[in-house]
Formats: C-alpha cells, sequence, structure tokens
C-alpha cells in the first residue's frame, strides 16, 4: 500500500520533470501539491515520508482533523485549501492553511483580510477564476477578474499573488489555462494555480507554478457524500 503511494508519486514527479523539460521550463519552478481530501493520515504519511511536504485540502473541518497532528511531527509541511471557503471560516482557514486557492468574492476578501491582520499570518492567496463561465461553478468571471484583483488590492490591502482555474470538465483544458496566464500577465501575478491529475502537463506548458494532483498519487477517491464534494 504505502509503497504504491510512493511509487505513484515519484511517477508524477517524473512527469513534471519531462513537462518542464519539454517546456523548457526548471522543475523548481512548479510546486506539486499532493491533493489528500478524503485520505486519511495513515494514507497521507507515505507520501510525507517519501517527501512530499506540500498538501491540499478542499473543506477546512476535513483539515482540522487531520493534519495539525500531522504538522506536529512533520514541522515543515505546508497545507493549501484549494475548495471553496466560507467566510465563516476564514478565521480557521487562516490560522490554518499556508495558502488558500479560492479567494473569488468581497465578502471572503473582507473576512480574509480581517483574519490575515488579526493573526498575523499571510496565506499565499490566489483569486480563483472560473475561466468556463460555468453557473455553478466558483470563481470570478474572467471578465471581472481585472476589477476583483484590483479591488482586493486596494481596498482590503491584500497582497493576491496568483490566479487558479478549475477548467470545464468536458473541454480541452489548454484555452482555459491560457486565459488564465493572459489575465495574470496583465495583472502583474506571477503564480499559476492550475492543472489536475488529468491535466497537469497542459498547464505547466501554459506556465503553471502550482499542480494540484489527487488522484494520481492517492488513487480513486470514495464518492462523495451526499453534501456534495467540491
Ligand atoms: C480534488 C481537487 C483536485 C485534485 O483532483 P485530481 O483530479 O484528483 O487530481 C485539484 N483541485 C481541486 C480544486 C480539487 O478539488
Amino acid at each position: 500500500m504505502s509503497e504504491t503511494e510512493a511509487n505513484a508519486l515519484a511517477r508524477v514527479r517524473a512527469e513534471i520533470a519531462q513537462a518542464c523539460r519539454e517546456a523548457g521550463r526548471d522543475p523548481a519552478g512548479v510546486t506539486l501539491v499532493a491533493v489528500s481530501k478524503t485520505f486519511d493520515a495513515p494514507a497521507i504519511e507515505p507520501v510525507i515520508r517519501a517527501g512530499q511536504r506540500v498538501f491540499g485540502e478542499n473543506r477546512v473541518q476535513e483539515a482540522k482533523g487531520k493534519w495539525p497532528a500531522l504538522k506536529a511531527r512533520y514541522p515543515d509541511l505546508a497545507l493549501h485549501l484549494v475548495g471553496s471557503l466560507q467566510s465563516n471560516k476564514a478565521k480557521e482557514a487562516v490560522a490554518l492553511f499556508d495558502a488558500i486557492h479560492s479567494l473569488d468574492r468581497p465578502s471572503l476578501a473582507d473576512a480574509l483580510a480581517k483574519e490575515i491582520d488579526r493573526q498575523n499570518r499571510r496565506p499565499l492567496l490566489f483569486v480563483e477564476v472560473n475561466t468556463g463561465s460555468e453557473p455553478q461553478k466558483a470563481g470570478v468571471l474572467p471578465e471581472e477578474a481585472d476589477a476583483f484583483i484590483a479591488r482586493c488590492r486596494e481596498s482590503r490591502g491584500l497582497s493576491v499573488a496568483g490566479l487558479m482555474c478549475i477548467p470545464p470538465l468536458d473541454e480541452a483544458p489548454a484555452p482555459h489555462f491560457a486565459l488564465t496566464a493572459e489575465i495574470a500577465r496583465r495583472n502583474g501575478l506571477s503564480l499559476l494555480s492550475m492543472g489536475m491529475s488529468a491535466d497537469f502537463a497542459v498547464a505547466i506548458a501554459f506556465g503553471a507554478t502550482h499542480v494540484r494532483v489527487g488522484t494520481a498519487i492517492f488513487g480513486t477517491r470514495p464518492k462523495p457524500r451526499a453534501s456534495g464534494e467540491q
């Protein structure tokens, strides 16, 4: 079991290195975020022991249950929130996470700004862009992204580090990665959180600095609960 996860991690790392070679990029410029949502500590630990240090979760509550104990044992772990964040969980999120990939509305920007000041912790912030303009999906619309980023910076004093996108399931991801990279470029943002198990190599070709990979490392997730998976 543990050997499988460590092997899967090595394979993903090799594929990232290969994608970087093909894109003429330095692999040091791509951070692998191992998305461990739904997996418990015994499944995660072999991946930590194999050298992985950056992990992603999509629910604050779930992360609170499993990561404090792991962080106590492995102090150099970094934890990224990749799923949607409710404003009333901003306090817990700022306390627990080193990066938040889902900043997508003014009320959340306010809540995060308040907690960042209060706790004096500065998680890396990514603005999520709904590049496919999908009604059911989180993220700011592409045409609203510039104004939202400016608003975060000016009125909330937030330091936005980059953009995040999740392309529509049924479309080729490349145009969505290209659009995200273009919005980042014109707003002077250097980080791009894009690419999942199925498309991280494509995302790297379009400049991804953070790839969020779950299934390719941990295997297929159990079915989402009735409350719905993000
Ligand atoms: C679950 C999740 C991932 C990982 O997806 P895989 O296809 O399992 O690699 C990446 N990003 C977000 C936002 C997720 O919720």
